[in-house]
């Protein structure tokens, strides 16, 4: 606003932009009686962005300014939105009330709330987190990450691409960055792959690493709350199981890869949880499986036990899911930001600790140690439990709604105020009646406004009836509004008890909720353990209903799963139309070339396998009959390239980048899968690429499975002893072609493409002329391959061998066809050279 507009503004809209100038990058939600309003450039963005409609009020002489609003009551849907959005926002209230300002009500802001610093259970969907990340580059990467509604706070130092990955892997919704980085090309890849990211810029000097950053924020936007925030933990990625990101992805762990909503990912298919707390730490469970066997099994066994034990484990579901989001209000006491409500279903969440000991206990003596450690760690808040009960009503209303908050009982100066109050009003109800008899006026009424408080109110006709003792309060059209000595007196007693009632209400409420703050502590770990239990149950859950087994974990080098199956096509499918297939790999079979055709089964055996080893990893049982696997440091897959458009990356260079990754990244415990690598170039570039990738990957002795369509890779076991072939078995059955969805050994029959079509219908002359074309190719192919090997002169090309590569020597039978002349030859000395040639290339093959 320009100051000369300024001078003419009236007094609320000055007082609107001296507001809104401290907080310029938030929406400011600027309260005006019963609703939110928004003006200027916020009421444009917002009216257009939530479908509001855009009026205007006048702000000055002649000056109107845009305006919207939202009632106060259903604010929170708008705010929850608006931050869906990206957007900051400030919510300012009237901090006096209205009834007694003199002039302007008193204004100021009280909440401000960006993507990622959000602790309103109201806006939170249970069972997922909220992150602020923070992150500065260096030699290693800094990064932090907050969560502020459960008090998660955490940071590590990384390489850099690792630390993208771990962005990518907790999803954000806010993160910050130095201001330096605006135009670097990182920003521009997050904003490719996390499309929902909020990136807030900082100065560089608060960047002394990512928690100081993060520090920062907090003081800026919710300065109230860092004073009781947990400290940040440090933690390595590297100790748990390493799933980049583009695994992640493309396994579809968390999200599926159509669009990108939970449905038919792992998540989904293992999500047996009851409780929010549950809900979220299974995904943590998934993103972050473990490495260390004795960690596994020691999970495997609790839950086996919950496998086994279906009575206890149905009691345990049914008491779970009686009980509310304990950690997020637990951390709320914790901020000094929970509501009455919370606190009451905090109540309630206590009262049933006793009943999940108790189902625990009753076979005690036969928990695991797991199990054990968990029962030992509930807690059961007995003193915490009957303070709450003794003090907070049933039901409570927010605070200053004037409905009580504060039984009856516990504090004697509130019931003595309250009863103050009541005998006040009472009195005022025998006052009505009594009036109306001595004036003899039946249409007296006795009423109650926010803004004049308690009044006698005649009809207008009969307003000149009042007794002289009546004096003038208020005019309306169709009635007198009038107050008397007696009245006035009753009505300062009931407000000043009521002022009384609501501030004795407010210090006994936060003085409950310090209690409660100070065991917030011992809270949380209950709340952990009671996730922890959820989670375990819900993996035994899904193990019982699906027939799953417990996978055996082996120091040996060994891996073998016995039908096994996909948990997410299974379930999709139906158990009786999946085709489970076995694998067995060793270092004598530790890379899997599987052929066939397209639609053929081969992403999906690929992927299941990869999901067995996660999900035994995080000491789940598998989809399998038996299972057995040593512990793997990492999983690495190169699959399919159909969304990688969107992400404004050539398809070639993503897949080659990944491949890079994966050779620099993969050890000798690393599983990887491939999947049709090479597709996004010329078929050389990519079936030698596809060749040397999976020869560095068997020289590192990585556990790999490789589908593809250069059938050449095939002829890699003659090459190598570690090597295995396998193929998708295929029937035709009249005339159609029957996909088994089996592995098999051996490699694929190689003309399938044609055969298929043949079967398929196609035409006998497109056949033909295709049969043809396929010969015609395959003799380019040979002199392709050739000028390759030319081009590679005086190069060992030993490791090389493709097929191709060993078809016969040209290079003497050209030499030999430089030489002649044919015009000095005779036709004799010609066919004899001719027959010469030809014994040579049989010789050769
Ligand atoms: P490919 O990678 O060989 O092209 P996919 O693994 O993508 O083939 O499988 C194609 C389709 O075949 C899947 O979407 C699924 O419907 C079906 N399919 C794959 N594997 C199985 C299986 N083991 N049992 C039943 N159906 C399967």
């Amino acid at each position: 606003m320009r100051g000369s507009v300024k001078q003419e503004l009236t007094p609320m809209f000055k007082q609107y932009l001296q507001i809104k100038a401290q907080y310029p990058d938030c929406i400011l939600f600027f309260r005006l009686g019963d609703f939110y309003e928004m003006f200027f450039e916020d009421a444009e963005r917002v009216s257009q962005l939530l479908g509001l409609v855009l009026t205007k009020r006048e702000a000055g002489k002649d000056f109107f300014a845009p305006m919207c609003g939202v009632p106060a009551e259903k604010a929170d849907f708008y705010i929850q939105r608006l931050l869906e959005l990206g957007f900051k926002i400030a919510i300012c209230e009237q901090v006096e009330d209205p009834a007694l300002a003199k002039g302007l009500v008193k204004r100021e802001v009280v909440r401000t709330y960006t993507p990622g610093l959000n602790a309103e259970i109201a806006f939170l969907k249970g069972k997922e987190k909220v992150y602020l990340s923070a992150l500065r580059l260096g030699p290693k990467a800094s990064l932090a990450f907050l969560e502020l509604s459960c008090g998660e706070f955490l940071h590590t130092e990384l390489p850099i691409e690792k630390a993208l990955a771990e962005i990518i892997k907790k999803e954000p919704k806010e993160i910050l960055l130095p201001e330096n980085l605006k135009e670097d090309e990182l920003v521009q890849r997050l904003k490719a792959l996390l499309p929902n990211l909020t990136i807030s810029f900082l100065p560089e000097r608060e960047f002394k690493d990512g928690v100081s950053a993060i520090k920062f924020y907090l003081e800026l936007y919710q300065p109230e709350l860092k004073e009781n925030l947990s400290d940040p933990l440090w933690y390595y990625p590297e100790d748990y199981l390493y799933l980049d990101e583009p695994t992640k992805r493309n396994l579809e762990l968390l999200r599926n890869l159509w669009d990108n909503s939970e449905k038919y990912s792992l998540y989904w298919i293992l999500d047996e949880t009851v409780s929010p707390m549950g809900g979220r730490l299974l995904k943590d469970w998934i993103l972050y499986p473990l490495r260390s066997p004795e960690e596994i099994v020691k999970r495997q066994r609790a839950v086996e036990f919950f496998f086994e034990q279906r009575a206890l484990r149905r009691s345990l579901r049914e008491a779970l899911q009686k009980i509310y989001d304990l950690e997020r209000i637990a951390n709320r006491c914790k901020l000094r930001l929970a509501n009455p409500k919370e606190l009451s279903l905090l109540r309630h969440s206590l009262s049933l600790l006793p009943q999940i000991k108790e189902i625990l206990s009753k076979e005690k003596n036969f928990l695991p140690q797991l199990l054990l450690e968990l029962y030992q760690e509930l807690q059961e808040f007995t003193e915490l439990y009957e303070v709450l009960e003794k003090t907070l009503v049933e039901d409570p209303a927010p605070l200053n709604k004037g409905t009580p908050i504060i039984k009856k009982g516990f504090s004697s100066e509130l019931d003595e105020l309250r009863s103050l109050k009541e005998n006040a009003m009472e009195y005022l109800s025998t006052l009505e009646k009594r009036l109306r008899q001595e004036t003899g006026l039946p249409n007296l009424k006795l009423g109650y406004n926010r803004v004049f408080g308690y009044y006698l109110e005649l009809p207008k006709a009969q307003a000149k009836l009042a007794p002289p003792t009546f004096e003038r309060k208020q005019t309306l059209t169709n009635a007198e509004r009038f107050t008397t000595k007696e009245l006035k007196e009753l009505e300062v007693k009931i407000v000043t008890a009521e002022e009384k009632i609501k501030a004795l209400e407010v210090a006994l409420f936060q003085e409950l909720r310090e209690r409660v703050a100070k065991e917030a502590p011992l809270l949380h770990k209950t709340a952990k353990a009671l996730a922890i239990l959820d989670v375990l149950q819900a993996l035994a859950e899904v193990a019982d209903r699906y027939g799953y087994t417990k996978p055996e974990i082996t120091q040996e080098r060994l891996l073998i799963v016995e039908e096994g199956r996909h948990p997410v096509l299974e379930r999709i499918l139906g158990p009786q139309n999946f085709v489970s297939n076995n694998l067995r790999m060793d270092d004598k079979a530790r890379l899997h070339i599987i052929t066939g055709p397209n639609m053929g089964g081969k992403s999906t055996f690929l992927r299941q396998n990869a999901l067995i080893i996660i999900l035994a990893q995080m000491g789940s049982f598998v989809p399998a009959s038996y299972a057995k696997m040593p512990v793997f440091d990492r999983i690495f897959t190169r699959i399919g390239a159909g969304d990688e458009l969107i992400r404004g990356r050539s398809t070639f260079m993503v897949e080659m980048s990944e491949c890079a990754n994966i050779l620099k990244n993969a050890t000798s415990q690393s599983f990887v899968i491939l999947d049709e690598i090479g597709r996004g170039t010329s078929t050389y570039d990519g079936l030698s690429l596809a060749w040397a990738i999976a020869e560095t990957l068997y020289q590192k002795k990585v556990f790999t499975l490789l589908a593809t369509h250069y059938f050449e890779l095939t002829d890699l076991i003659k090459t190598y002893e570690g090597i295995k072939n396998y193929h998708v078995e295929v029937k035709e059955w009249e005339k159609e072609i029957i996909f088994l969805y089996r592995i098999k050994e051996g490699p694929a029959n190689q003309s399938y493409g044609i055969e298929v079509a043949k079967l398929a219908g196609l035409d006998e002359e497109v056949i033909k002329r295709a049969q043809k074309i396929l010969a015609h190719l395959e003799e380019k192919k040979v002199k392709k391959i050739w000028e390759i090997k030319k081009r590679e002169k005086g190069v060992e090309y030993r490791t090389m061998q493709l097929s191709i590569f060993s078809t016969p020597s040209y290079e003497g039978i050209i030499e030999k066809l430089k030489k002649i002349d044919p015009n000095q030859m005779t036709p004799l000395s010609a066919l004899e050279f001719l027959y010469q040639l030809k014994k040579e290339v049989e010789g050769n093959r």
